[in-house]
């Protein structure tokens, strides 16, 4: 087995990177309204590779916006739950749709798909482009089928009174009221947008750590691309753990 890679434990598929908000805080930059999105029959294929060749304890999808393609995302959870991935996360900002019909089925065939953990982005930055009443009707419908926590981000840090995090509370507090809590969520990180719109608060002097990035020496999650890239290959393209054996840091 690759000596790099004989530890991976965790699938991660970016659904989209088309978005429907416009953070000034993301990490990835601009976004579009539309934009590619991940083959979900083949994302499914490799996640069933992938677990047929790895002990995987947790599968996250995220984006961009993944709930602009509920449908590969329930077709991709649905795979992680039939070949017993534990950990099946979803990384939303709740945002896809007006239409409470729509919301509602989406929420139901959420539960159904097995996602068994949302992590729901509100905080100041989604907020100022994101309206919060169909996020709202989004986590009331969804929390009747699958556990949902607001995952908020920071600015500077948790404690930190920065007028951000002021909103960020406020917000927070309105979930709270409905009976959903809070997991740790992050602290932004300088890079994309960050960079671009709130530099004045990471201070030049010091080294900012990426808490995404992996050690390319010892991969322990498998992140796959809209576009099938994985690792150096593309999943559309070759099998996923022939990807995976052949790669070189
Ligand atoms: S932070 Fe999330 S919701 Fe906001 S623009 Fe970036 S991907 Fe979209």
């Amino acid at each position: 087995m690759n000596p790099y890679t004989k530890n991976i434990n965790r699938i991660e598929l970016v659904i989209t990177y088309a978005c429907t908000g416009r953070c000034k805080h993301c990490s990835e930059g601009d976004h579009a309204m539309c934009g590619e999105s991940i083959d979900a029959d083949i994302a499914a294929k490799a996640v069933y590779r992938l677990a047929e060749e790895y002990k995987i304890k947790s599968l996250m999808t995220f984006g961009g916006e993944p709930l602009l393609y509920p449908e590969a995302v329930c077709k991709i959870h649905s795979t992680a739950k039939a070949v017993g991935i534990l950990k099946r996360q979803l990384i939303t900002n709740g945002f896809f749709s007006t239409d409470r019909k729509r919301i509602a089925e989406v929420a139901e065939n959420l539960a159904k798909s097995g996602v068994n953990d949302i992590l729901l982005s509100v905080d100041a930055f989604h907020q100022e482009t994101i309206p919060l009443e169909p996020v709202k009707v989004f986590a009331q419908e969804v929390k009747a089928g699958v556990s949902i926590r607001t995952s908020p981000a920071w600015l500077v840090s948790k404690t930190d009174d920065n007028s951000y995090n002021q909103k960020t509370r406020e917000v927070l507090n309105e979930f709270r009221q409905m009976g959903i809590s809070e997991a740790d969520g992050n602290v932004v990180f300088p890079s994309g947008n960050a960079l671009k719109y709130l530099s004045e608060y990471f201070d030049p002097n010091v080294v900012f750590e990426n808490p995404y990035e992996e050690d390319p020496n010892d991969i322990r999650a498998i992140s796959i691309e809209p576009d099938g890239r994985v690792l150096g290959g593309n999943a559309y393209v070759d099998d996923i753990c022939e990807i995976i054996n052949k790669y070189k840091p």
